[in-house]
């Protein structure tokens, strides 16, 4: 065995006799042999073999700008030889304040106030726990409940999960959850509405308001797209009508834009695209370039009004982690922002938009097994069907996504699937080649899967 595939064998070794991975069925993954990543620069991965793979989902929609960018790990860097750590709590720093007040210029106005964490499942903890105590000391604590979309997904924690709308993910934890209320979710394709999904949903949820809208402490929604869920995407202008009604019927709104936000859609956010301002933000992944877990729920001056008072008067947010606010990930973020300003990264994202829905239509839309794309600015899901006429599902047991998503690796790209959809969320500073070559491997390995399954 040469040394590189020795390092390999004993790595996976390693890992199969101690790690749980995430989202993963062991038993497969002790049966595989799991590609063990060495190193990464710009927007490619290099495993322990040698073999290299473009990053075609910002390792899980987190890197933003590649990476070993040379801005944030300097920041990064330069912080270390300060502090790398210290308490949020009866404490304030320099990147932590710094961050707040950069955040609070680039989001949707009257979102003026910070509040840190350290991953997208916490911050939008936060966001349910700040809504509800809101309106508790509001004198309104019978509004205990949530208004969201079905196959909603915002973390893995029990208050996150209670607002997800997973079959697969959630459903088994139903006996721990709070219940929410919900309503379908606006994506046509699958929708007995079809076009006319959006405007159900809203009837449903106007419906719902109006019935008993001052239960409901926040309408939650993953703006513009739901991610997890398979990329489910909602039509321009839906966003700016959920505003108007929770402004109708006095229930707060919560954009939960952990996946959308810093640019991903084509817009720095997807609120910002609608024009509106949501009463509390999430924030997380692409905060700090992808770099550091590092998350911030923001909110408006008169949710964080409502929770001043006299000590005694109870009205603290008694809310925090260990990490809050952790000084890298604050210098990661902060040089994060600076470079998606200064080097005009935005510009960047038009273009290679505009590069990938012309790949899209031309090239992954005709081939015979997929059955819808859905996209907003580089956030895409290819939907694979066993039948296009009827739309049919390759089974769930057969993991045709992740059977295509395994084979693209052999053209030299890394992307995951959710269920039958694939999803391609490159960084957004992707060069023209690399686009091809994300279009060039998606091609590929969506056509030799068809021909496996006697469809090509
Ligand atoms: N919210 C949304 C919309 C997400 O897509 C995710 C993760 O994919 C989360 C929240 C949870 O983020 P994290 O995995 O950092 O907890």
């Amino acid at each position: 065995m040469n040394p590189m595939t020795s390092r390999t064998h004993a790595l996976r070794e390693l890992d199969k006799r101690y790690v749980w991975h995430p989202f993963t069925q062991m038993k497969d993954w002790c049966d595989s042999e799991p590609v063990v990543i060495d190193h990464a620069k710009g927007h490619m991965l290099y495993d322990t073999d040698g073999n290299t793979y473009l990053d075609g989902v910002s390792s899980l929609w987190a890197n933003l700008l590649g990476h070993r960018v040379p801005e944030i790990d300097q920041a990064i860097m330069e912080q270390m030889g300060k502090v790398a750590h210290c308490t949020y709590l009866g404490l304030a720093h320099e990147p932590g304040a710094r961050l707040a007040e950069k955040l609070v210029q680039i989001t949707p106005a009257g979102l003026n106030k910070v509040f840190y964490s350290d991953s997208g499942a916490t911050s939008m903890e936060i966001a349910l726990k700040m809504a509800y105590q809101y309106w508790y000391h509001r004198g309104e604590s019978q509004r205990n409940s949530f208004l969201t979309l079905e196959e909603a997904y915002h973390g893995d924690t029990i208050g996150s999960v209670s607002l997800g709308g997973m079959e697969l993910f959630h459903t088994l934890f139903r006996p721990l959850l709070f219940p929410v209320e919900r309503i379908p979710t606006p994506y046509a394709y699958r929708s007995p509405y079809g076009e006319k999904a959006a405007e159900h949903t809203l009837e449903r949820a106007e419906a719902i308001l109006k019935e008993k809208g001052n239960t409901i402490a926040a309408f939650v929604i993953e703006p513009l797209m739901q991610g997890a869920a398979g990329m489910l995407s909602q039509p321009a202008g839906f966003v700016k009508k959920v505003r108007e009604l929770c402004d109708r019927y006095n229930v707060l709104m919560v954009a939960d834009e952990v996946a959308v936000g810093f640019g991903r859609t084509g817009h720095l956010f997807a609120c910002e695209k609608e024009g509106i301002s949501p009463d509390i933000m999430a924030l997380a992944k692409g905060l700090t370039g992808g770099y550091l877990p590092l998350a911030a729920t923001l909110t408006t001056d008169e949710i964080y009004n409502a929770f001043l008072g006299e000590y005694e008067e109870y009205k603290t947010f008694f809310h925090g982690h260990t990490y809050t606010a952790n000084p890298l990930g604050c210098a990661a973020a902060l040089a994060t922002l600076d470079y998606l300003e200064t080097r005009k990264v935005m510009d960047n994202v038009q273009v290679r938009i505009d590069q990938l829905a012309k790949g899209l239509s031309e090239r992954i839309s005709p081939l015979p097994i997929v059955g819808d794309i859905r996209r907003w600015g580089l956030m895409t899901g290819i939907e694979l069907v066993k039948d296009r006429e009827t739309k049919e599902a390759f089974p769930g047991a057969m993991q045709a996504g992740a059977k295509v998503c395994f084979l693209a690796r052999k053209y030299g790209v890394m992307i995951r699937p959710l269920g039958n959809v694939l999803v391609l969320m490159p960084p957004l500073t992707l060069h023209e080649q690399e686009m091809e070559l994300l279009l060039d491997a998606v091609e590929a390995a969506v056509k030799e899967f068809a021909v496996e399954q006697g469809l090509g």
